[in-house]
Order: C-alpha cells, then sequence, then structure tokens
C-alpha cells in the first residue's frame, strides 16, 4: 500500500470526523501514538507528535494537523510511513495521510493529547556519570567514560582537525598521528576527545591495552614510587601499554623528576610505535617543560580546539539534549546557544540545570525559565540592566562593551564616532568588527544590542562577527590583535 502526502491544505468538507467528535479523533489518535511511541526515542517522539491531531477523514486519507511548518517537513519526509502503517493496524480502509499545518493547535491544548501524561517516562534518565578509577593490569587508569565518543562529539571549524586527528588516530593507532597533541581552554572538549580515541581503539581492538591517566595522577604515582622504591615496576608497567593518553600535561611543570620519567616513558612507547595522546591548555611551545619534551611534542600532530561559533553551540546543544532525552524547544536551544559563549561546559551546565527542573518540578524548559537558569549560573549582580530579555550573560563582568570600545579605538587609532559611523574604508571596517566580534565573544552582548549601539541592524552584526571569526582562522596577525586586545581588556 502506497502514501501519498500533500503539504497543501486538504479540503475541508467531506470529513467524517467534525469538532463535535473530537473526542473521538482524540481517542484514535492515541491509539496510533500508542503503537508509534515505543518505536522512538521518547524525546524526539514528544518532540515531532506534541499539539498534532486528527483534523479528519477524506474518504481513504486521514487528515493529521500539525502546529508547525518544520514539524509538517519532518512528518513528510520521516514520519508518514512509520504513522500509516500505526493508522492501517487500526483501520486498514486508510490508504493515505495527509497534513495540514494548523497553528490553532499551539493555542488550544485542549485540541490535543497531553504527551508527557500520556507517555510518561518510564526508565531513569541517562545523565552523564563520573569515570571511576579502576586498576587495570597493574596500570592505574581512569576508567574510560563511554559516553565520549567520536561519533557523539559536534564537529565545528573551531574542532575539525582535532577531531579528524583523533579519528585516525582512533583507527590506526602508533600510526603517523605519534604523538597526538591536543590544546585548547577550559571546557571545549580535550578530555572528551581523548576518552574517545581510547573508546574507538578499544572498540577496534578489545584486547588493546589503553591507559588514560590525568597528569597529576601520573605525577603521583611517581612520587609515590620514589618514596617505596617502585620506580622500576611503575615503568615496566607503562611501557607495557598500547596506547597513553596523559590529560591536562601543563600541570607537570615544575616538576622535574616527573617530567624525566615521563619523557623515559615516553620515548620507550614511541620507539615500540605504542600510541601518546597528551593534551594541555595552551600550545607545545608556551608549556613550561623541558625543551627536549616539548620538542618530541611537537614532532607529531598538533591540533588545537577552540570556542565553538553559534552554529556549533547549537549543534551540541541538541545533541546533548537528545542524549539526556530533554525534551526542548529549537527556539529555546538558539536562545541558550546565542546568550551562551564561554564554552561547552557552560553550555552543558544550563542543560543539565533545565533537565532538573523538569525532573523535580516538571517544568518543560521555555525561554523564560532557561533565562532563569542562567541569571542564577551567572550571579552577576549588574545583569538585569542591559537587555531587554531581562538579563545578560556576560562570562565575567571585568570590561564593558565601551571599555571594549575604547580599547579598540586606542589600539587602532581610530575614534569612537568613526567605530559607530558609516565609513567603510578598511582602516575603520576592521576595527569595528573586531570590536563587535570581542562584545559578541567575550562580553556576550548581544546582535540586537550590538545593532543599536553601533548603529547598524542585527543581521549587519552578525556577519561581521562571522566575517572575524572566520578571517582569523587563517590570519595569525589579526588573531595576535585580538588576543592583545582581549588580553589588556582582561579578558583571558
Ligand atoms: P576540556 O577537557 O577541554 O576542559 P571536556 O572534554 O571536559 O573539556 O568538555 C566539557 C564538556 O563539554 C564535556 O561534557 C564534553 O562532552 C562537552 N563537549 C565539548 N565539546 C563538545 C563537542 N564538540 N561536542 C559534544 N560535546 C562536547
Ligand atoms: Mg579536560
Amino acid at each position: 500500500m502506497t502514501s501519498s502526502v500533500s503539504s497543501e491544505s486538504a479540503p475541508t468538507t467531506n470529513r467524517s470526523v467534525q469538532p463535535d467528535s473530537n473526542q473521538a479523533a482524540m481517542d484514535a489518535w492515541l491509539n496510533v501514538l500508542q503503537k508509534i511511541a515505543p518505536q522512538m526515542q521518547r524525546s524526539q517522539f514528544i518532540t515531532w507528535f506534541k499539539n498534532t491531531a486528527i483534523l479528519g477523514c477524506d474518504h481513504t486519507t486521514l487528515i493529521v494537523g500539525v502546529p508547525f511548518a518544520v514539524v509538517r517537513d519532518w512528518h513528510v519526509e520521516h514520519g508518514k510511513h512509520m504513522t500509516l502503517k500505526a493508522v492501517q493496524d487500526i483501520d486498514p480502509s486508510i490508504t493515505h495521510i495527509t497534513y495540514e499545518l494548523d497553528g490553532g493547535l499551539n493555542d488550544h491544548p485542549e485540541r490535543c493529547l497531553d504527551l508527557l501524561k500520556h507517555f510518561p517516562e518510564k526508565k531513569p534518565r541517562k545523565l552523564p556519570n563520573k569515570p571511576e578509577v579502576k586498576v587495570a593490569e597493574g596500570v592505574v587508569s581512569k576508567m574510560l567514560n563511554p559516553k565520549y565518543t567520536l561519533e557523539n562529539f559536534v564537529v565545528g571549524v573551531n574542532n575539525r582537525l582535532a577531531h579528524a586527528a583523533c579519528q585516525a588516530v582512533s583507527t590506526g593507532p602508533g600510526g603517523k598521528y605519534n604523538p597526538l597533541f591536543l590544546y585548547g581552554g577550559v571546557g571545549l572538549g580535550k578530555t572528551h576527545l581523548l576518552q574517545a580515541v581510547g573508546n574507538g581503539v578499544v572498540r577496534r581492538n578489545p584486547q588493546a591495552s589503553i591507559c588514560y591517566i590525568t597528569s597529576e595522577e601520573f605525577t603521583n604515582q611517581v612520587v609515590q614510587a620514589i618514596r617505596t622504591n617502585k620506580m622500576e615496576q611503575v615503568r615496566k608497567r607503562y611501557r607495557q601499554v598500547d596506547v597513553l593518553i596523559v590529560d591536562d600535561i601543563q600541570f607537570f611543570a615544575g616538576k622535574d623528576r616527573t617530567q624525566e620519567e615521563f619523557f623515559h616513558t615516553f620515548n620507550a612507547l614511541y620507539e615500540g610505535s605504542k600510541q601518546l595522546v597528551i593534551s594541555a591548555d595552551r600550545s607545545p611551545e608556551e608549556l613550561y617543560l623541558e625543551k627536549r619534551l616539548i620538542s618530541r611534542f611537537e614532532r607529531g600532530m598538533v591540533a588545537d580546539v577552540r570556542e565553538p561559533d553559534y552554529e556549533t553551540r547549537l549543534a551540541i546543544l541538541a545533541e546533548k539534549a537528545k542524549e539526556y532525552e530533554l525534551i526542548i524547544d529549537l527556539e529555546v536551544l538558539q536562545f541558550i546557544a546565542e546568550h551562551t559563549t564561554k564554552n561547552v561546559r557552560e553550555l552543558e551546565g544550563i542543560l543539565m540545570q533545565a533537565v532538573a527542573q523538569y525532573d523535580l518540578e516538571e517544568r518543560t524548559p521555555t525561554i523564560g525559565s532557561i533565562a532563569e537558569i542562567m541569571t542564577k549560573l551567572n550571579k552577576d549582580p549588574h545583569q538585569n540592566e542591559e537587555e531587554h530579555v531581562g538579563f545578560e550573560v556576560a562570562p565575567k563582568k571585568k570590561a564593558t562593551l565601551q571599555d571594549v570600545m575604547e580599547a579598540v579605538s586606542v589600539y587602532y587609532s581610530i575614534s569612537i564616532d568613526e567605530m559607530t559611523g558609516l565609513s567603510r574604508v578598511q582602516e575603520i571596517l576592521k576595527p569595528r568588527q573586531v570590536a563587535m566580534y570581542i562584545a559578541k565573544h567575550r562580553l556576550g552582548v548581544s546582535f540586537v544590542k550590538l545593532g543599536d549601539v553601533f548603529g547598524r541592524d542585527h543581521t549587519t552584526v552578525i556577519n561581521a562577527v562571522n566575517k572575524i571569526e572566520m578571517q582569523a582562522m587563517g590570519n595569525a596577525q589579526l588573531m595576535r590583535e585580538i588576543h592583545a586586545l582581549e588580553t589588556e581588556l582582561n579578558l583571558r
């Protein structure tokens, strides 16, 4: 049996289900949905079937009302087959489904089924669990946390190279990307990638011995081994692993004996074609470590992870909401992505709070409830002053937008009037865009507000910020200028 789906409005006449038989239509729809729900993840099911209803039946065509165009598109593309099958299980005479856009469904919840009530959550929510420490083959390793995979790591321009390198290492450890050195700021996904490499290698080769350890734990073991005179045993054990992953290696700074031990372990593994994966909060040449160690790191693959742009933040949020099985509207996710610029951990923190609210108070996240959470997390007494949405999520209120504009004005020797004026000559345009970029990324000032201050509409501001973002990636000079300004403003 085939189904044909039209995205146009269906004829409103000749429907066998009329408004007065609304209850019958709701009961019928509930029967259908009960067949569909077990086939989907609950959060997805609720997202796509919320505020849908049977509007009527035209001979053999069932007319289903959906609240938004995006929902209709999903049904046309992905849902119609499953829905038709469920419908036919109940009434085999139906051969077609037509989807009709009906915005009123949103405003009149009494016309629709309460899905949260009819389809309550059954199993406990999967929240990220903390990795446990275990002892494996005499080597103390943090257990790899299975939630970190390369598949659920969202790739954007900020982390593409790092992700690709991890992918290559996880399929061919000890190959050409050895050692692999990842660096970048806090909460940008280094640990996720490191653990994902470990998980990827184990998945392909369950016999492989993987050691994931933080530099502090490695240091503790060296100290302990020296104290108990067991250095030789520790050395031997480390040299048996196939993949050694050391997280946050910047903490080796000032620990000479640890660096010495690590250097020898590194060499032994490297020469045995074993894989080394290392992370740090800065690039190799900026680490306060022995030169010979640094030069070993530089010999391999070095990749950075930077702060995600708006689109990547949104994609990460969508991925996390799916993982946590949190039902949340796209526009709420867009709101979070727009107002959070610092790092991914912060994004996650907001979602986790939303999950808690949802679990404890059955509050489905809205822009308002998220704004409350962000205000609470941000703990900034001035945050209510600036935005029409009632708050401004600035990471730290060290510098203000005015400070940024002044610093940029001094740095590039242009006046504030020129910065906010109409001139499009390069000497003015670039500083203007840099000021917008810093204000957006470091202060979290909204595009709308920047538009007001710079006398432009907010899409012009979005384009300006994106332009600087793109240019900075391939332009070391511009990157340095931005860094210098941010450092001066105490924003780094
Ligand atoms: P770091 O080690 O760089 O401080 P983490 O790896 O601990 O950062 O990342 C913080 C959180 O953000 C983790 O829960 C991680 O899963 C998540 N995260 C960071 N970047 C991404 C990404 N691109 N896709 C999915 N999750 C991410
Ligand atoms: Mg980390």
